[in-house]
């Protein structure tokens, strides 16, 4: 093998070029030759790819987002789309790959593969959404960001004694929310894996008002409903002085913490290595601080847990 690929595609997160300038790294210190991906998917069927250099990828690492670009491309999903990516593959030579994004990706890095074209997926997304890895690439980042918001939050709070409801993205997963929300002290975290009562949420702030504590921080994971619709529901059972802020895409951005630059780099070093013993079709994650892979196939058939145990801590401190 001489030649491999790089893209990110589906939601960007920092720490993706921390990732890619490990791959390009480690490959050409392997004596191997890469090509960049712009665009995902999309950028491969259009052919737009460029050769990389050690310089290329300088000065990136600390940067937030994806300077490969990262865009949706359902076409690909269809074999007709893959044939496409495929003449441009043979058109630059690129014999492998790697593919940094969340599981709709994989599924593409696995159709590559199935075409005889290996390619190793990481897990880029803020969202902790995939399953096999104790963490993905720009989770800790993304955590890191809400904390700062809800340590600024916390201070309007307590100045007005108002109850703030704060929306943090995560999709479907409640992980950010979770993790922030221990992190930051929040009153109640409420999130898609847990059942939550509206009616138990205004009891425990009507007693803490009672208790002297008369300001609180709700840290609401976007896939259970909107901050205004659920203030709304808790505004039934009491004046809590409620606000509701979105952090919305804020929570995508900035410099990755040194956690997650860490943790692409592990990730794509390995990727490398894997895809000189002529591996594909697997996922790498981090468990227990190992850098683990897994058949793509054999991801597709499990799900991601929330720590839970992180609800049950934060039931037992915030009160
Ligand atoms: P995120 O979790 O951030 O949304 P993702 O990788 O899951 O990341 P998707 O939009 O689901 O994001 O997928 C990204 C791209 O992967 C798609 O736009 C498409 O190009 C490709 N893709 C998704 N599903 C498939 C599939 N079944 N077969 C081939 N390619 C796919």
């Amino acid at each position: 093998m001489k030649r491999i690929g790089i893209l990110t595609s589906g939601g960007d997160a920092p720490g993706m070029n921390a990732a890619i300038r490990a791959v390009a790294r480690k490959a050409m210190h392997e004596g191997l030759e890469v090509y960049g991906i712009n665009y995902g998917y999309a950028g491969l069927v259009a052919g737009d790819i460029f050769k990389m250099d050690p310089i290329t990828v300088g000065d990136k690492i600390q940067r937030g987002g994806t300077f490969l670009y990262s865009a949706r491309y359902p076409e690909f999903a269809q074999v007709e789309g893959q044939l496409k990516g495929i003449e441009q593959l043979k058109k630059f030579g690129i014999e492998a790959l790697v593919v940094i994004g969340g599981d709709g990706s994989y599924h593409g890095a696995l159709r590559l593969t199935e075409h005889g074209y290996n390619a190793i997926g990481l897990p880029g997304t803020i969202d902790n959404d995939i399953p096999f890895t104790d963490q993905t690439i720009g989770f800790d980042t993304a955590v890191n960001t809400v904390l700062e918001s809800i340590d600024r939050i916390r201070d309007t709070a307590a100045s007005h004694e108002r109850t703030f409801v704060v929306e943090v993205m995560g999709r479907g997963a409640g992980d950010i929310a979770l993790w922030a929300g221990v992190a930051g002290g929040a009153q109640d975290i409420i999130i898609p894996e847990h059942d939550f009562d509206v009616k138990a949420v205004a009891d425990k702030l009507r007693t803490s008002r009672e208790h002297g504590q008369k300001h609180a921080v709700i840290v609401l994971a976007e896939g259970v409903m909107h901050a205004d619709e659920f203030s709304e529901k808790l505004s039934e059972y009491g004046d809590f002085h409620l606000r509701s802020t979105v952090l919305g895409h804020v929570v995508r951005g900035g410099a990755p913490t040194a956690s997650d630059r860490v943790l692409a780099s592990r990730l794509g070093s390995k990727a490398v290595e894997l895809l000189l013993e002529g591996k594909g079709g697997v996922a790498l994650g981090i468990e227990k601080n190992e850098i683990i892979a897994h058949d793509m196939l054999d991801l597709f058939n499990h799900k991601h847990h929330a720590m839970l145990d992180l609800y049950d801590l934060n039931e037992d401190l915030a009160y």
